[in-house]
């Protein structure tokens, strides 16, 4: 499978789970049940009462970065600054408090860079990465390190986030060339969750209600990739939990997509997904490898 196919089903796969977890963010995992038994459509809904198939902050701040790494030939702090204050003022649909909080003083300051803050460790980062992902393929790991937290620290500037943000790109990365999900668990996961132990995913509780506390969604993130083993599996036993699945559902549908290919995204979840938004997916993961 060529790596750019795999680029693209990276970039569809965080779409579509957005756009399905959207549905039942900040529900419980019992609620969910009562409501749709197991739910796997891209219907709608959820406290957004967003139309079928559309996607959230996960998606648009993505697209917002790629096109300002695109527009630099490199991820750069300020242009991504610029990115996400553009995105905010064209009113999302939905927006973290960290990241309204850190661009309204990016718009004081014009400092691209937040100031450091253990609290500031929600998931709002790491759900986009993807663009960083694909723009620095072919960097060094100490490139892409840096990459990464330019873009990062524009609204969450936090140890915890950083060591997250970068253990998804790297297991996106090798997802491209190839790597097989062992090899990502063993690479990448377990060592992650050996150095930063509150990312522990195994012998612990199954991960219910996951907050955006980003150690609660990466912990549901690895317990449904790892546990699953096809795309739509993964996607619906993420979102299920409920809690934060919209993001779950994005980061989970990132490396999902990256590892299973295009082949493997249900037709129905493809058609269902927003046009404008499927065709902006596409074109930016084939621009950004070629930018790689
Ligand atoms: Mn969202
Ligand atoms: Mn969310």
């Amino acid at each position: 499978m060529l790596t750019t196919d795999r680029a693209i089903a990276a970039y569809l796969g965080l779409a579509i789970g957005d756009a399905l977890g959207s549905t039942v963010e900040f529900m419980l995992p019992t609620e969910i049940k009562a409501k749709y038994g197991t739910h796997d459509k891209l219907c709608g809904g959820g406290w957004l009462h967003l139309k079928p198939g559309c996607v959230t902050d996960d998606t648009t701040m993505s697209l917002a970065l790629g096109t300002s790494i695109l527009a630099q030939g490199k991820v750069d702090a300020l242009a991504a600054a610029q990115a996400f204050d553009a995105w905010m003022r064209a009113k999302p649909v939905d927006i973290g408090n960290t990241v309204r909080r850190n661009l309204l003083q990016f718009r004081k300051t014009g400092n691209p860079e937040a100031p450091y803050s253990e609290h500031d460790a929600g998931n709002g980062a790491a759900m986009r990465v993807l663009p960083v992902a694909l723009a620095t393929l072919c960097k060094t790991p100490d490139e892409v390190r840096a990459a990464n937290r330019a873009q990062a620290h524009v609204t969450h500037h936090s140890a915890l986030s950083d060591a997250a943000c970068e253990c998804l790109i790297f297991m996106v990365q090798d997802a491209l060339r190839g790597a097989d999900k062992n090899h990502l668990l063993h690479t990448y996961a377990h060592p992650f969750a050996a150095k930063f132990p509150e990312f522990k995913f195994r012998a612990v509780r199954q991960s219910q209600n996951p907050s955006g506390y980003v150690v609660d969604t990466i912990q549901a993130v690895f317990q449904s990739f790892f546990d699953t083993d096809d795309f739509r599996d993964c996607l619906i036993d993420v979102v299920n939990r409920g809690g934060d699945a919209d993001t779950t559902g994005a980061i989970a549908g990132m490396l999902a997509g990256a590892l299973y290919g295009l082949e493997e995204i249900p037709e129905a979840w493809l058609k269902k997904l927003d046009a404008k938004i499927s065709l902006a997916c596409v074109t930016q993961a084939r621009n950004l490898m070629q930018l790689a």
